[in-house]
């Protein structure tokens, strides 16, 4: 048993985009939105998994597991995009019809891991699930977004730094490679996170304690991403009218065209 704090890399990201908004939903725990392209992303990840785990059918899978996502996003009233739902459901049906399934050799698929971080004077309990790690020892993390990130983003990549860390405590030393898995494309883009890794381990690190000693949570600077997507918008900036509407969804859909 421990008393940390849960942790994970996602809130990481989250705080890089932005403070405010970590604290909206880490901190004050208030309900965000969920967008049909978010589903879309878990209905992928579930598909995947129950392919290589249990040799279930794909299509299948990720069927039902979209519609179970939409159907409770909407009970929430926090589905966004909902224009988009068809899109998506045809979009992830094609992705999943081009995965090159026969060319991934997974040993292990979605492995879960909750483990003290730092190693040494642990702050959290770091909590995430690695995709895959195939025989070749890689670490294979999909992503369904339709954004590929720049090589130089990826090596820092603070989710992938953590995958790497996390394979290293549990098995004893790092994996052999990284890989980002674009699914929209199937390319398999290689992370260069072992590169200076200890360097970029430290930073992350010291970037967790700023985050948790951050009494302010400063706003970002108010523009598109604020008006657009971010579903606090009416409590950075009750002055603005925005009728009923907090979130653009046609700004969000050309995000991920
Ligand atoms: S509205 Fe803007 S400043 Fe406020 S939480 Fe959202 S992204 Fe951050």
């Amino acid at each position: 048993m421990t008393d940390l704090p849960n942790f994970s890399a996602s809130r990481i990201n989250l705080y890089r985009t932005c403070a405010r908004m970590y604290r909206y939903q880490y901190v004050d725990e208030v309900p965000g939105n969920t967008h049909a392209y978010t589903v879309m992303g878990s209905a992928l990840h579930s598909a995947i998994e129950n392919y290589y785990l249990h040799e279930k059918n794909p299509a299948g899978t990720f069927s039902a597991r979209f519609n179970e996502g939409v159907g409770q996003a909407m009970d929430r009233a926090q589905l966004v995009g909902t224009h988009l739902v068809s899109k998506a459901a045809v979009l992830g049906q094609e992705i999943l019809a081009n995965i090159k399934w026969w060319e991934i050799r997974p040993t292990d698929i979605e492995v879960g891991f909750s483990l003290p971080f730092p190693t040494k004077n642990p702050r959290v309990l770091m909590r995430g699930f690695i995709d895959m790690i195939t025989e070749e020892e890689w670490v294979i993390d999909h992503k369904s977004t339709s954004k590929k990130p720049t090589k130089a983003a990826l090596a820092v990549n603070p989710q992938l730094i953590i995958y790497c860390w996390a394979y290293r405590e549990v098995r004893g030393h790092l994996p052999t490679a990284v890989y980002w898995h674009h699914l929209r494309t199937q390319e398999m883009l290689e992370a260069e996170v072992l590169v200076d890794f200890e360097d970029k381990l430290r930073n992350l690190e010291e970037e967790l304690v700023r985050i948790l000693e951050d009494k302010e949570y400063p706003k970002i600077e108010r523009g598109y991403f604020c008006n657009t997507l971010c579903a606090h918008t009416d409590r950075c900036w009750p002055q603005h009218d925005y009728g009923n509407t907090l979130i653009d969804e046609g700004a969000i859909a050309r995000l991920w065209k």
